[in-house]
């Protein structure tokens, strides 16, 4: 992890200054931090995850900032604090960051909730993961063992205010906000000139998480896909960052890229499901295989936003109707139309 804290500097069209780095937001998950210097103030988007070793780069990564780059400013400068979606490797650094500095915190509407009444969406969200679960047709014994690794995060985070919202009507600090929703409700891309901050929406090689919109709403593959095509509509992208991973210097083509792994992903399932009607957990080990802890649980998100998708387009139908009759809380068999 020595080159963790790499800093990278963009320049805006329009000369507004972004300053990147990137923190250890979880095992296996790196995140990237930016700071823009507009000239009159300095905004911080995104906060890493709150664990220790990600404060611990955020610490890391401003020092490197003056080290290499010679800013005059630190941590306690920071003027606007902007969260780009509703993820734990986003907004959990908060708390940290605001013992640091008490600049105002915004985020879109549809995240303030989990940011502001964190302890309580949690428990929320987590029962409805448990019901999708239960209807994917994850066993039984596998279940609490699933729930756990959903609310391993839940510690490191207290509800913290938010003082203003993104809205895509009303630019902040000359920064266009678009709103995305899909790969998380409150999903934003922050645009300034030519140069836009993509967060989760479009990633340089992997393709945004989906989960179903039955566990949140205004997520979803419908939403997401939408959302693709709102950005691939916006001119001029010269360059695109996202919340992890590399920049992009071509936004249009990685957005075409991600669009057809979709579209691939959702022939495969009606591939599966051409033959005997298969559960959702049945759909992901064949598109997926076998996988480990957290990975499990995204394998089964992923699937089931996709069979969600088909499902409500009629191209998918559920088959075990006398099971879903009599059943308190069945596992859904789906099957090719
Ligand atoms: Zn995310
Ligand atoms: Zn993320």
């Amino acid at each position: 992890m020595s080159n963790m804290s790499d800093v990278q500097q963009y320049v805006t069209g329009d000369g507004r200054r972004i300053y990147g780095f990137r923190v250890q937001a979880f095992a296996g998950l790196v995140a990237n931090i930016y700071v823009i210097d507009d000239g009159a103030r300095l905004i911080l988007v995104d906060t890493g995850s709150g664990l220790a070793q990600s404060n611990q780069g955020l610490v890391d990564g401003f020092a490197a900032l003056q080290r290499e780059l010679g800013v005059a400013w630190q941590m306690a400068d920071i003027d606007q604090i902007l969260i780009t979606h509703g993820h734990i490797d986003h907004f959990g650094g908060l708390p940290f960051v605001r013992q640091q500095t008490d600049a105002p915190v915004g985020v879109h509407i549809l995240d303030r909730r989990v940011l502001s009444s964190y302890e309580e969406r949690v428990m929320v969200a987590s029962r409805r993961l448990e019901t999708f679960l239960v209807g994917a047709g994850v066993p039984e014994k596998y279940l609490a063992q699933l729930m756990q690794v959903y609310l391993f995060a839940k510690p490191f985070y207290h509800s913290t205010p938010v003082q203003f919202l993104l809205e895509p009507s009303r630019p902040v600090f000359d920064i266009d906000i678009y709103h995305v929703p899909g790969h998380c409700p409150g999903q934003v891309c922050l645009r300034l000139g030519d140069v836009l901050l993509t967060a989760d929406h479009v990633l340089a090689r992997t393709t945004p998480h989906q989960a179903p919109e039955s566990i949140t709403l205004n997520t979803g593959l419908g939403h997401y896909l939408d959302s693709l095509d709102k950005i691939a509509q916006v001119p001029g992208i010269r360059l695109a960052l996202g919340g992890h991973e590399a920049p992009m210097p071509d936004l249009y083509g990685r957005i075409g890229a991600i669009q057809q792994a979709h579209q691939e992903r959702l022939d495969k399932i009606l591939a599966i499901c051409a033959g005997m009607p298969q559960s959702i957990a049945e759909i992901s080990r064949a598109l997926f295989g076998r996988v480990e802890s957290y990975h499990v649980l995204l394998a089964l998100e992923e699937t089931g936003a996709h069979v969600e998708y088909l499902y409500q387009r009629g191209e998918l139908v559920a088959t075990n109707l006398a099971e879903i009759e009599q059943t308190q809380n069945p596992v859904i068999r789906y099957q090719r139309v």
